[in-house]
């Protein structure tokens, strides 16, 4: 059944965006994408999909033109690489984002707005140690946040409760914690870590090294992407307009998610571990108390389940490319 709801979907020729389209097409919704980029691995599912760069007002305009609801996830992101380098550019192009998205939602009538916030908002002193108790939606004050990148969403996260007090504007506000599977970036410096884990492993010789960020004994939580989706929809369904976690309690150290990608790629390899590399926070895991209260629902796919899938995406987008080569005649020899 066609539904009457228009849907923009900004980032929508990123990874979740494109999944977003995907799902949100699938329902029934009339679909706009916008981004400054097509999707990189298949064509956008959308009905509508328009190249325009949101750090524009008039472009911000048109996007939000004849729209009911807005899923905010445009953004200048990458891995822990990339937001600990580019402070500026980051913060700079996200706020600009974000003020004009939610201005033009406001003067175009939309009706409901979910904003793609981080874990990255959570503060520094409460994830020092490795082994830490999960962040609650709090966590989040006294503000310390991820310098840039975690500064912009936690003011963005005020913006909207700003919107929301100042317009009436209906915004909600998503807290996501590392989300991966198959169509996400795998190299050049924007990919996170389990699609470059993923990568790395089946590039590598059966019995070879891999290089990893760290002593790898960093911890961290992962959310398949499919779980993402699941969650968005039911928040912007929901009445809830606090900031509210999304992610999965099934804390692993990096190392462990090396282990895991070895398994599933039926290799055993060396860690090398590159302690002058950035590694971001010592530990970090989602408490989905309130989560499970507020959308009676949390995440369900086992990590095993979902880095499995990314894997053999990954690993038949580099047979197609003809870069197993290598390591397939090794494994022969
Ligand atoms: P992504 O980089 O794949 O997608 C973001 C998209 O925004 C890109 O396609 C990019 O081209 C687009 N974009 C950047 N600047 C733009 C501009 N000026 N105008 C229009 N489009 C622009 O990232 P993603 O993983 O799909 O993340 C989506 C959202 O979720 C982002 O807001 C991100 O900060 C947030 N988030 C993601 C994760 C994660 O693990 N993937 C974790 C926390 C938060």
């Amino acid at each position: 059944m066609r539904s009457a709801t228009r849907v923009l979907v900004t980032g929508a020729g990123g990874f979740i965006g494109h999944h977003l389209v995907k799902r949100l097409a699938a329902e029934g919704y009339w679909v706009r994408g916008v981004d400054i980029k097509d999707p990189e691995f298949e064509p956008t599912a959308a009905d509508e999909f328009q190249l325009l760069d949101l750090r524009f007002w008039h472009n911000a305009l048109q996007a939000t033109s004849q729209i009911n609801q807005v899923y905010s996830l445009a953004a200048d992101m990458g891995g822990i690489g990339y937001i600990t380098a580019k402070l500026a550019d980051i913060a700079r192009n996200n706020v600009l984002i974000n003020a004009h998205m939610l201005e033009a939602a406001r003067v175009n009538g939309v009706k409901r707005y979910v904003y793609s916030s981080s874990a990255c908002v959570y503060a520094a002193s409460k994830q020092n140690i490795a082994d830490l108790a999960p962040l609650k939606e709090e966590d989040a004050y006294p503000a310390e946040p991820e310098p840039g990148y975690g500064w912009e969403k936690l003011f963005t996260e005020q913006l909207c409760q700003y919107y929301l007090h100042d317009f009436g504007l209906d915004t909600r506000i998503v807290r996501f914690h590392n989300v991966y599977g198959p169509l996400g970036t795998y190299e050049g410096g924007k990919e996170k870590a389990p699609a470059a884990i993923c990568r790395k492993v089946a590039l590598a010789e059966p019995d070879g090294v891999i290089d990893i960020w760290g002593d790898g004994r960093q911890t961290r939580s992962f959310m398949f992407i499919e779980d993402c989706l699941e969650g968005l929809l039911r928040l912007m369904a929901s009445d809830y307009r606090e900031p509210l976690n999304l992610g999965t309690e099934e804390m692993v150290s990096v190392d462990e998610l090396v282990d895991l990608a070895c398994d599933i790629g039926e290799k055993r390899l060396r860690k090398r571990h590159d302690l002058t590399r950035p590694q971001g926070v010592r530990g970090r895991n989602s408490d989905n108390s309130r989560l499970r209260a507020v959308l009676g629902w949390e995440p369900q796919t086992p990590l095993r389940v979902g880095l499995g899938l990314t894997y053999n995406w990954i690993e038949g987008e580099l047979r197609k490319a003809g870069r197993l080569e290598h390591a397939l005649a090794y494994a022969s020899d």
